[in-house]
Order: structure tokens, then sequence, then C-alpha cells
């Protein structure tokens, strides 16, 4: 009785924010409220069969994984990148609302869930941030989402296999030739590659959003490298295919 006071004492005072419009929800309700649900744009078919980019006609791969090859094998996304996710994606990252992240691992979770036992990945990776951004964020974001995501799924998650050793610049401000110069070198494995007995055989790479698959390949190759064979993706957000 006591805990269930103090937990709805807890949400009085904090309330569960919907991590799309901000609002605070009323008490007792979690998750993207009503409003945003309706708004919000969910990932389906066609989409590209690499990526995950959602197609305006009926294709195997969108334009550029017809031209690109990737080290990592399929990838998929929950929610369109749009004006709306831009702004929730930037208070995640930016504005200290660490707490968005179970929500989006709770969506991606009820879609993709199923998609993880199918391709029987045994470890969920985040795509590491440079120590420097680390310390004036406070935290790395795909790190929030993999971690609620692995308790759902119940498999692991490690934060140690891949180091990121470039502090980057902000991939938005680069073209996507640029954008791969920029990554070159950027990551590498991490103790955890060390420690382990046996490398999983199949693992999820964890961002929150997907644009010209960069940052993944840059994390792919390096894991593809040390001989993990079978990489995938989950991202929260991405832009439209063509
Ligand atoms: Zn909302
Ligand atoms: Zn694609």
């Amino acid at each position: 009785m006591r805990r269930c006071f103090r937990d709805r004492l807890l949400d009085y005072f904090y309330p569960a924010r919907c991590p799309v419009c901000d609002k605070a929800l009323v008490v007792g309700r979690d998750g993207i409220c009503e409003t945003c649900t309706a708004h919000i744009e969910y990932i389906r078919e066609p989409k590209c069969c690499r990526c995950g980019k959602p197609l305006t006609e009926e294709d195997e791969f969108c334009n550029d994984c017809k031209r690109r090859k990737y080290s990592f094998r399929q990838g998929n996304a929950l929610l369109l990148y749009d004006g709306m996710m831009q702004e929730s994606v930037a208070r995640f990252k930016y504005g200290g609302r660490r707490e968005y992240g179970r929500v989006y691992a709770q969506e991606l979770y009820r879609h993709y869930g199923r998609w993880v036992r199918q391709i029987g990945a045994g470890m969920l990776i985040p795509v590491p941030v440079h120590r420097s951004r680390l310390q004036t964020r406070g935290y790395n974001q795909a790190e929030i989402i993999a971690k609620h995501l692995a308790d759902y799924c119940g498999i692991e998650m490690r934060n140690d296999m891949l180091i990121r050793i470039k502090a980057t610049q902000p991939q938005k401000e680069l073209s996507a030739a640029e954008r791969l110069k920029n990554l070159e070198g950027a990551f590498r494995p991490g103790r955890g590659t060390e420690v382990l007995n046996r490398l999983p055989e199949c693992v999820i790479i964890i961002d929150d959003i997907y644009t010209t698959g960069s940052t993944l390949e840059a994390c792919s190759k390096v894991l593809r490298e040390i001989g993990i064979d079978q990489i995938y993706f989950l991202c929260v957000c991405i832009g439209k295919g063509s």
C-alpha cells in the first residue's frame, strides 16, 4: 500500500510525459498520448528490404541501398522522422529528457519484439558516443533505448563492444560523402570484445535515427571485422526512401 501511495505521489509531482509532444499525461497513463498516436507515422510496408525506409511504391530496395553495399544485413525503424519527431529526438538528446528512452524501447518491442526473436539476436549494442560528448550530455540516448529494449526482450545489452574514439562533427551538418569521411576510424572494438569467451553470432545495433546509414555502416564494419557475421539494426526514426 505504502509503495503504491508513494508511486502515486511521484506521478503527481513528476508526471509521465508523452515523448512526442512532451505534455504531462494523466496520472497512471504511460507511453505516447492519444493525440500524438493519431499523428505520428509508424513505418509500414512497402519499405526497403535492407534499411527499412518507407517507399512510395513496392520495390525491393530504396535507391540508396541499390547503389551501396553495407556490412549489416538488414534493419528496421519505428517512426518516420518528421517535424514532431525531430523535436522529440532533440529533447531526448539535448534536453535531458532521458525518460523518453523507455517509451521508445516499449514501442520498438511492441512492433519488433517478434522480429528480434525470429532473427535470433543474442545481444543489443548501442551506437556509442564519444567520451567528451558523454560528459556534456550525461548519457548516451541509444544506450538508454538499448538497455530497456534488452530488458523487454530478455537478451543482453553491452555498451562495451564498440568505442567511439573520434569526437566527430555532428552528422546533420554534413553531406553523405562528408559523413562517411567524418566517420572514418571513428569506432573501434571495445573491451567487451576481449573479455567475452565467445562473441555472439547475431547482434542488433541500436540508434535513435537512421539518415544515410553511415554511422550504422561504420559500426557494423568494425563488428564484422572482429568476426560477428549477422548484424542488424533497430532505430527509432528514419527518413523517407526513394
Ligand atoms: Zn503527445
Ligand atoms: Zn534502403
